[in-house]
This record gives C-alpha cells, structure tokens and sequence, in this order.
C-alpha cells in the first residue's frame, strides 16, 4: 500500500513522503529539516529523492538528505546539470520505485527540464500544476505550457494532484474573477476557505476538480473567453492571456 504524508517547508512550499513496500522517497525536498522530523514521525527510512525541477526550494534538502541517509537522487536528465547530487535521470521511459512503475511526463516551461512522477494514481506535479493555478513561464512560453497542461490533463480523472506550493486560495480568487459563474469553482473555493481557515493544507486535489474549477485547464470555457472579449481567438492565445492576467493579479 502506498502512504503518503504532507510536509510543509519554507513558507508556502510542499515536500511530500511517499512509503511503499518498505522504501520511501521524499518528492521536492525544499530544506531537511522538516522532512526528518516527518520520517521519524512515521518511522519511515528514506531510500529516493525525487526532484520535479531544478529550483531551489524543491532541492534545497537534497545534498543533506543524501549524506543523512544515503538516499538516490533521481531527477529530470534533461536538466541533470541543475539537480544538485543527482544519481538517476529520468525522462518519459519512466523509472520503478518500489517495485512499481512509475510514470514520468515532461511537461517544461516552468522550467525546460520540469517533470512529473505519477506514482500508483498520484501525480506530483511540481511547479507545472497548481490547485486552481500553473507555474510561472520562466523557461518556455504559453504554448510549451499548454501542451505540458494538455499532457497532464490525459491523465485519469481519479488522479490525485500533489502539487509543489500552498498557493490554492489566491489561485481561486483568481479563477473567480474569470469565471464567476461556474459553480464548481464557487463550491471549491467555499471549501478551500474553510481547510485555510482551519490551517489544513489543501492538497492533493484531483484531475477532474482541476479540469472543473482551473482556469489554465480551461481555456475553451465560454465564460472565460467572454471575460476576457476572446470568443473567437485561439486556445494557446486565450491561455496566455490567462497567464498574462495572473502574472499581474
Ligand atoms: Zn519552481
Ligand atoms: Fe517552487
């Protein structure tokens, strides 16, 4: 059975443990600390690091976690270069972890080398999809992201999505205001208000509520495109407006 336990870091970062026959892997170690004390807490070995991209707080803990507990590396090999420590690339042939396949999809633009592992229905998706948001473009453009997105979005609606930051509640305020006629949107936001008030994480979330409720999934919705005055233009044109708005809400 595979356990996974959530692990804050910095302020608004996720690290995630995944525990399953007798290995576990931290995902986006961003300092050790926290990810220690949540291996002793479960009393879990840590035997993998996994890297989504290679941005500082998501590897931060690597080169202290490997010397700690002897931990492989295992990252994007297109981006081997930035992964600090990195013993294993990997790229869409996918790698085993535990005796299970594990599926990686390279979805750049975030970062050219951006990755996400899916792992037994858990997808980790890094920077690349948030709940209700997507990373920043610092290395790709808003086609690269849509396609990445598109990738993502084959995935099973059972899906469960781990992402790789605590950015939920301002991503809907956002939502809302392009699409504040989807009930969904409005129903998860409740709810996501609620879990932030009680100082729950919001994660995971899953595909089908992010196909439902994020903008950046959402592109073709009507609604968006009349917020915006783009009925008639292009889904990547309509997405990058999308993320030009974000990029200054
Ligand atoms: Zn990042
Ligand atoms: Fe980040």
């Amino acid at each position: 059975m595979t356990q996974i336990e959530i692990v804050p870091c910095l302020s608004d970062n996720y690290a995630y443990l995944v525990s399953a026959n007798g290995q576990c892997a931290v995902i986006d170690p961003s300092e050790p600390e926290p990810v220690k004390a949540a291996l002793k807490k479960r009393g879990w070995k840590l035997t993998h690091i996994l890297n989504t991209h290679h941005h500082l707080d998501h590897t931060g803990g690597n080169l202290a976690l490997k010397q700690e507990f002897g931990a492989l590396v295992v990252g994007p090999e297109k981006d081997s270069a930035r992964i600090p420590g990195i013993d294993i690339g990997v790229d869409e042939r996918g790698w085993e972890f535990a005796g299970m396949p594990v599926q990686v999809l390279e979805v750049p633009a975030h970062t050219r080398g951006a990755i996400t592992f899916v792992i037994d229905g858990n997808a980790f998706t890094g920077d690349t999809l948030f709940a209700m948001g997507c990373g920043r473009l610092f290395e790709g453009d808003p086609q690269m992201m849509w396609t990445s997105l598109s990738k993502l979005m084959k995935l099973p609606d059972e899906t469960m999505v781990y992402c790789g930051h605590e950015y939920t509640q301002s991503n809907g305020r956002f939502a809302l205001t392009l699409e504040p006629g989807n009930a969904a949107l409005k129903a998860r936001m409740e709810e996501v208000s609620a879990t932030r008030a009680a100082q729950k994480p919001t994660v995971p979330s899953n595909m089908a509520l992010e196909k439902a409720t994020n903008p950046f999934l959402r592109p073709d919705s009507a609604e968006i495109r009349k917020s915006l005055g783009m009925e008639n233009a292009d889904t990547v044109s309509v997405f990058g407006e999308i993320r030009a708005r974000k990029d200054r809400f």
